[in-house]
């Protein structure tokens, strides 16, 4: 599964942020997942706990926030929503569009306790 391997990399980046020490706890972890990655956030949820399950990161909740897409159109400029399989400008109608939201996959926040 897809988002197994994408938890275990957001398990990586998270502890290479942590302090050596090995009494810290994480609280949450917060990921940006664009619309445009189609990561499943449940499945990504699911992946996140069986992974972290014994661990350091045991009890940490994955907090997702999902990006919708936007794309702004080459011709007139215009900024649109839109749907991963059908790109277009929602002003001209334009399908020469670039995506300039939706497709990032990053850890935006590491909450621990003190
Ligand atoms: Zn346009």
């Amino acid at each position: 599964m897809h988002e197994v391997s994408i938890a275990r990399n957001i398990i990586e980046i998270v502890n290479s942020y942590l302090p050596a020490t090995n009494n810290v706890s994480v609280k949450s972890v917060k990921v940006k997942v664009g619309a445009f990655t189609s990561i499943l956030p449940d499945a990504l949820r699911f992946g996140y706990e069986v992974l972290t399950c014994g661990t350091n990161l045991q009890d940490s909740i994955l907090d997702i926030l999902e990006v919708s897409l936007k794309v702004k159109c080459n011709i007139c400029g215009s900024i649109s929503g839109g749907e991963p399989s059908f790109l277009y400008c929602h002003s001209c109608g334009s399908h020469d569009v670039e995506i300039i939201e939706g497709t990032e996959l990053n850890v935006s926040e590491i909450e621990i306790f003190n």
